[in-house]
């Protein structure tokens, strides 16, 4: 069984077209495959797309430039941490399906795509971006793809030049469905005054059909059917106020065959998402776009579109649709041929474009090889409960919930496997009060008050699968990151092993006194200069020891690669930690501790300080570089060893 996964999201065309997909995929790939349409929608990061795309249009984001700033700004709209957000979508998304294939429609979904791939976190998969808002490509020359579908060869040539990290770019055709033919010629009545038909769906209030009606009526030569799709009130009220021009104006509710029912007129006046755009112009069919209102932001691509392809125009007010109208009708009509003419063109490229699509998606699928995923390992198990052994623990990791690049599950399996005895999660929580300076730099990756009792749940779940499966002990936790404008301002607090959370507007010594009162840990995190280029000192508890002495049960004298001796020099208790984001962080300084393998054991062993010493971690199997795929197959090996 080979998974497809299609994310959708950003602007109401993409729904469309990735049902459109789905529903290819499904007819010609059979039972062999699942299809699963997953739509970014949840917490407002839908809206985030839609205004990172409006961003992209009119800063001219591009490049580099763009995936920076979608990574570091994205973060800000609305106070809602789009970028955080999406790529956690992501992340369990992939977790859950395991898709062989991913498509998606949005260049912020490809820079989240890309960043699991980096992180070696799956399973390989490929990565299919169908990009659908042509305009300038924003974006897009940013996007690492196996393969880039785009309209027409214009696009796909400049898209090849720009971007240089896909190899593939395909101008196949807008991946639209339709059935039916759209190079049936105009049939305009001849004779004295032209009729044309128009077709209004109306998706707007009362009065503003009611008027935009009236203003198109008051067109010489036309012709109006209007749909108003399950609206029985409104159909009734316009059948009543329009009761005069009955033989001018034709009013349907729901329509079933409404395909058939454009291809009958010679216009479409709509408002976009009404009906998908494209799909009224695979009928080469003209329109006139109703613009403004409720998500007119999201809806200007369509928009653009259409004054791209010049097969239509675009109109605010009713007096303004009816003047467009009009002047397309001047000249016994010149425009509106113009407008037909182009529609049709840009119609006829579209035939069979979905399906040309899906079957490339199906033979990418297809020729996945499934990764099997690592078989369960039964790890020696040491320092059994009751009796004191030597214990590897790391309390000092972060996850997809702020800015880690693995799932909290993918984390207990990474450490479980390698045999460690105890791990704190400990993901990051701001005091959004004190969103100051350097805090910009942290994208808005952290925990959010909303965010708490979900990550509480998770790491319960995982806490009992992590004993059951590995015999690993997790360690719920947050890191308290109290921020500054200066070094000596600032200070990154654990708590390790909490029950529940804990206000991070609390001066620091309160939230000492909560975790304690939890009965957890308190560990100062890298407390002293660093010398690693991402992180900027913390010395806020270094300057103030005397006072946080008592209130801190031990310091990093160890933060991934870095050492900070004096830590030692001044006798204070110790611990070290990976400060874990991602797979290669392995490799870094590490807690032995010699006690039971019991969580109150552990703590009150670090609490003690004497039976503690460091270690730097190599991943003996692959010299340092830890590589999630080289992993897997390596363990595959290192179990048919075992087996034999
Ligand atoms: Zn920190
Ligand atoms: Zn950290």
């Amino acid at each position: 069984m080979k998974d497809i996964l299609i994310l959708t999201g950003g602007q109401e065309e993409h729904h469309y077209v990735a049902r459109a997909l789905r529903d290819v995929l499904e007819e010609e790939a059979g039972t062999d495959v699942r299809v699963e349409v997953r739509e970014v929608g949840q917490g407002g990061v839908e809206g985030w797309l839609g205004w990172i795309t409006e961003k992209m249009v009119k800063g001219g984001m591009k490049g580099e430039k763009m995936r920076k700033w979608i990574q570091r700004a994205g973060g800000g709209h609305e106070g809602r941490p789009g970028w955080a957000q999406l790529r956690r979508f992501v992340a369990l998304t992939l977790e859950e399906v395991r898709p062989e294939v991913v498509v998606f429609f949005h260049p912020a979904l490809g820079l989240a795509l890309e960043e699991r791939v980096q992180g070696r976190v799956e399973a390989g998969f490929q990565r299919v971006g169908v990009v659908l808002e042509a305009e300038d490509l924003p974006g897009w020359d940013a996007v690492t793809a196996d393969l880039l579908w785009v309209a027409d060869e214009g696009s796909a040539e400049e898209l090849r030049e720009k971007n240089t990290k896909t190899r593939d770019v395909v101008a196949g055709g807008w991946p639209v469905r339709i059935g039916f033919d759209p190079g049936e010629k105009d049939k305009a009545k001849t004779g004295g005054v032209i009729q044309k038909r128009i077709l209004y769906l109306i998706n707007s209030r009362r009065r503003k059909a009611q008027r935009t009606l009236e203003k198109i009526l008051a067109i010489e030569g036309v012709e109006v059917t209007a749909v108003v799709g399950r609206e029985e009130g409104l159909k009734r009220d316009l059948q009543k106020r329009f009761s005069e021009v009955r033989e001018r104006l034709e009013i349907h509710g729901w329509v079933k065959n409404l395909a058939g029912m454009i291809r009958g007129h010679d216009l479409v006046v709509t408002k976009p998402g009404t009906i998908s755009v494209r799909e009224v112009l695979a009928t080469g069919r003209p329109v006139v776009l109703v613009e403004g209102g409720k998500g007119a932001d999201r809806r200007k691509g369509m928009c653009r579109l259409v004054t791209r392809i010049g097969c239509g125009a675009l109109g605010d007010s009713p007096g303004e649709i009816a003047s467009r109208i009009e002047d397309a009708m001047e000249g016994g009509g010149v425009g509106l041929r113009e407008w037909n003419r182009r529609a049709r063109k840009e119609a006829l490229r579209s035939i069979g474009a979905t399906e040309r699509l899906a079957s490339r998606i199906l033979q990418m699928a297809k020729s996945a090889n499934h990764v099997e995923r690592v078989p369960e390992l039964r790890l020696l198990s040491r320092g059994n409960a009751g009796r004191k052994g030597l214990l590897m623990v790391d309390l000092h990791a972060h996850t997809i919930f702020s800015d880690g690049r693995l799932t909290v599950s993918e984390l207990v399996d990474f450490y479980g496997r390698r045999g460690f005895d105890a791990l704190a999660v400990t993901d990051h929580l701001v005091d959004h009060r004190r969103l100051l300076g350097r805090l910009a730099n942290m994208t808005g990756l952290v925990l959010t008050s909303e965010d708490l009792p979900d990550y509480f749940r998770v790491l319960q779940e995982e806490r009992n699968r992590a004993w059951t499966k590995y015999r690993m002990i997790l360690f719920p936790g947050l890191e308290f990151n109290h921020d500054g404008l200066t070094a000596k301002g600032s200070a990154h607090l654990l708590g390790v092993d909490l029950v529940e959370p804990i206000d991070p507007s609390l001066s620091l010594k309160e939230i000492c006194h909560k975790i304690r009162g939890q009965g957890g840990l308190t560990i100062a995190a890298h407390p002293h200069h660093m010398s690693s280029a991402w992180g900027k000192d913390t010395l806020y508890l270094w300057e103030r020891q005397d006072e946080f002495r008592p209130l801190i049960d031990a310091w990093e004298i160890g933060n991934r690669d870095d050492l900070f001796n004096p830590v030692g020099l001044k006798k204070l208790p110790f611990i070290a930690g990976s400060d874990f984001h991602k797979p290669k962080h392995l490799t870094s300084w590490k807690t032995l501790l010699w006690c039971e393998k019991d969580p109150d054991a552990i703590k009150e062993c670090v609490r003690k300080n004497k039976d503690v010493s460091i270690t730097l971690y190599r991943d003996h199997r692959f010299g340092g570089e830890v590589d999630e795929r080289d992993e897997k197959k390596g363990y595959s090996r290192e179990i048919a060893k075992l087996n034999q």
